[in-house]
């Protein structure tokens, strides 16, 4: 992904302005900065689920997003979401909340579920399959959504601030075994987080805002 010269206002406000950046393929990269900075705005503009204001998004070379236009929408981006309230459906299973995820992929049944079930095996939760969220932990919670979103086998992962409810102790259990599985899946992570230990753990490149511009 490659943003260049990219803005985004809301009703005249600028929630970021004159963004150029390049992620790089196979690392993992930090979106770091204070509450209202433009770090969710970003993410969402990188996922397709925002239009531009100004600026051309390009992907692997191709323009996906640009003035007030999306090109190609956030399903064929080949990326998948933990969103920062999670957005798990209450009252569906956590088996069916992945299912959901994979629904718009073209496979048999059996494939669908079979990916399903490795999703929520490889995050630990597949003891959890039958549960409704509403009766999990919030650790157990964001490990869902994080199968969720890796079910469909993305090429890019986008957390947006995953652990801001997690103790510190879970909250480094969890940075290690996302560590372990976007390695063994191949996952180039972008991370949204206000907590530079969290950036330092995971990421080997960061991206600081302030007030919706690029400082460092
Ligand atoms: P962060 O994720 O860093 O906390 P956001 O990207 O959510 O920041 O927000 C950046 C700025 O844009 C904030 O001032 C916020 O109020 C504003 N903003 C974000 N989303 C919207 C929206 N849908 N409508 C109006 N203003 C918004
Ligand atoms: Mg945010």
């Amino acid at each position: 992904f490659e943003f260049l010269h990219i803005s985004k206002n809301y009703e005249g406000e600028n929630a970021v302005r004159d963004i150029s950046f390049s992620l790089v393929s196979g690392e993992h990269t930090a979106l770091i900065g204070p509450s209202g900075c433009g770090k969710s705005t970003t993410l969402r503009l990188l996922a397709g689920l925002e239009v531009p204001s100004k600026g051309e998004i390009l992907m692997d070379g191709r323009v996906v997003s640009k003035a007030n236009r999306i090109l190609e929408p956030p399903h064929v981006r080949g990326l998948g979401m933990v969103f920062q309230d999670l957005a798990l459906w209450p009252n569906l299973s956590v088996m069916d909340n992945v299912l959901l995820g994979l629904s718009s992929e073209r496979l048999p049944r059996n494939e669908i579920r079979e990916r399903a079930g490795q999703a929520l095996t490889l995050c630990g939760v597949e003891s959890l399959a039958s549960r409704k969220p509403g009766s999990l932990s919030g650790g157990q919670q964001q490990r869902v959504a994080l199968a969720r979103a890796i079910a469909p086998r993305p090429d890019f992962l986008l957390l947006d601030e995953p652990f801001s409810d997690l103790d510190l102790v879970s909250k480094m259990k969890l940075l290690e075994e996302i560590s372990a599985l976007t390695a063994n899946q191949k996952l180039t992570t972008i991370l949204v987080t206000h907590d530079p230990l969290e950036a330092k753990i995971l990421c080997r490149f960061a991206i600081v805002l302030s007030a919706g511009h690029i400082e460092e």
